[in-house]
């Protein structure tokens, strides 16, 4: 392939991640953002990356090709990222359950998961709550990056390997077939242009959108102090409110008993989307979270009772030395209700790739790879993206 001028807009993990395909199919990169850093989902994120919550197929292959990506990228750039893997706790008879058909499911399907007996998971996590604690699902897919630095750090590593080029603080304000028109009266002549806005998915081609049936979904995040004395968490940990949360566990037929039990204790974790997971970064700093409201739920102001409510079923599932919480924010994602991506072509040169939801971290390196493979069937008004992958 001839070496093309190429332009991204957008320099969250999805835009990073086509420049990282473009980059190395020899092509001159060039990455804008309208912000003197980036300061969108990718780097507002638990730093999950989260292959045990794709549906195995085409979806699963993916997250695992993301990951693979995500170490070469560590290999390559001394990038902190921890192979720490994920258990799934279970303190109630329906988690266990679920657990444990999943685990069966899973064995029968070539997937790694395995049950753990309480002790075993006490064994493995110094952070699960041993109160009523029947057992756990471990899984050892699962990396932790912290998106703070991993988003810095890939765009300085793009710059020093592949010579991409970064224009932070560059809104663009328009894309034409062979150009980006800058909000500072520049024209930027390219050969092809993705466009990886997140959820600001309007703004360049509100036409695409209006038809689009894409959602926006906030969280509610925290992050504690760092944990004293060299404290670890060990895997990722998630409840058993989290089984109800990713497509993966909708194999379970005893799913819908776990699902009926909350939406009667519990309607408000159903109605603000919360279930809870913590993740541990390289600082010792535990991230907490969350919770998903949609659409004309989204308020530009964060509840209160979100938090408490994270804050407090947290609290029945895991411990922590200290819960001192040092921060607190939202961050808000695009989603396809369809699939994994929205991926559109509004001209041969042109493709528009945003709508991770929330598994960008996840998924990013893998679909990025895919759309630069199938560049010219992607220009097919029929082509369906997220068909092909499940
Ligand atoms: C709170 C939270 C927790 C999450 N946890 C996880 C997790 O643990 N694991 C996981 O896999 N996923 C997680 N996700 C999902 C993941 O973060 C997203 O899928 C991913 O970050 C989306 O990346 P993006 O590049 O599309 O968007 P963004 O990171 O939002 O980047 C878009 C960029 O485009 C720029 N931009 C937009 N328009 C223009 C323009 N006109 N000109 C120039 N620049 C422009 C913006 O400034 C921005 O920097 C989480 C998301 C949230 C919000």
């Amino acid at each position: 392939m001839n070496r093309m001028k190429v332009a991204i807009v957008g320099a969250g993990i999805v835009g990073l991640a086509n420049a990282w395909s473009a980059a190395k199919r020899g092509h001159e990169v060039t990455v804008f953002d309208r912000s003197t850093v980036a300061r969108g989902a990718s780097v507002r994120n638990f730093g999950m990356v989260w292959p045990i919550g794709q549906p195995t197929g085409g979806l699963h292959d993916i997250a695992m090709d993301t990951r693979a990506r995500w170490l070469e990228l560590s290999r390559a750039s001394g990038l902190w990222v921890n192979a720490c893997g994920s258990i799934h706790l279970a303190h109630r008879d329906d988690e266990w359950a679920v657990v444990t058909e999943f685990a069966a499911w899973s064995k029968a399907n070539g997937n790694s998961c395995r049950l753990l007996t309480a002790s075993e998971v006490l064994r493995m996590s110094a952070g699960a709550n041993p109160e009523g604690l029947i057992g756990g699902l471990f899984s050892e897919a699962e990396l932790c990056v912290n998106p703070r630095t991993a988003i810095a750090e890939l765009a300085k590593w793009l710059a020093g390997t592949f010579g991409v080029q970064f224009e932070f603080g560059s809104a663009v304000k328009a894309v034409e077939d062979d150009q980006l028109l800058m909000a500072d009266g520049r024209a930027f002549v390219t050969d092809r242009v993705v466009v990886c806005g997140g959820a600001d998915f309007e703004t360049l081609f509100p036409e695409v959108f209006t038809t689009a049936g894409l959602t926006r979904c906030k969280l509610q995040m925290l992050r504690t102090v760092a944990q004293p004395d060299s404290w670890w968490i060990g895997p990722h940990l998630a409840s058993g409110l989290t089984l109800r949360h990713y497509r993966n566990f909708d194999v379970c037929k005893s799913l819908a008993q776990l699902q009926s039990r909350i939406a009667q204790e519990a309607p408000e974790l159903d109605r603000l989307g919360i279930h809870v997971m913590a993740s541990q970064n390289e600082f010792g700093e535990v991230i907490l979270g969350d919770s998903h409201e949609y659409d004309d739920q989204i308020s530009p102001f964060d509840k209160v009772q979100i938090d408490d409510l994270i804050l407090s079923e947290l609290r029945k599932v895991i411990r922590l030395p200290v819960w001192t919480i040092a921060e607190r924010w939202n961050g808000i994602y695009a989603k396809n209700p369809r699939g994994p991506l929205f991926l559109k072509a509004p001209h041969p040169n042109v493709r528009i790739c945003t709508a991770t939801g929330g598994a960008g971290m996840t998924m990013s390196f893998g679909l990025a790879e895919r759309v630069w493979e199938d560049w010219d069937l992607t220009m097919n008004s029929d082509f369906d993206f997220n068909k092909r992958l499940s």
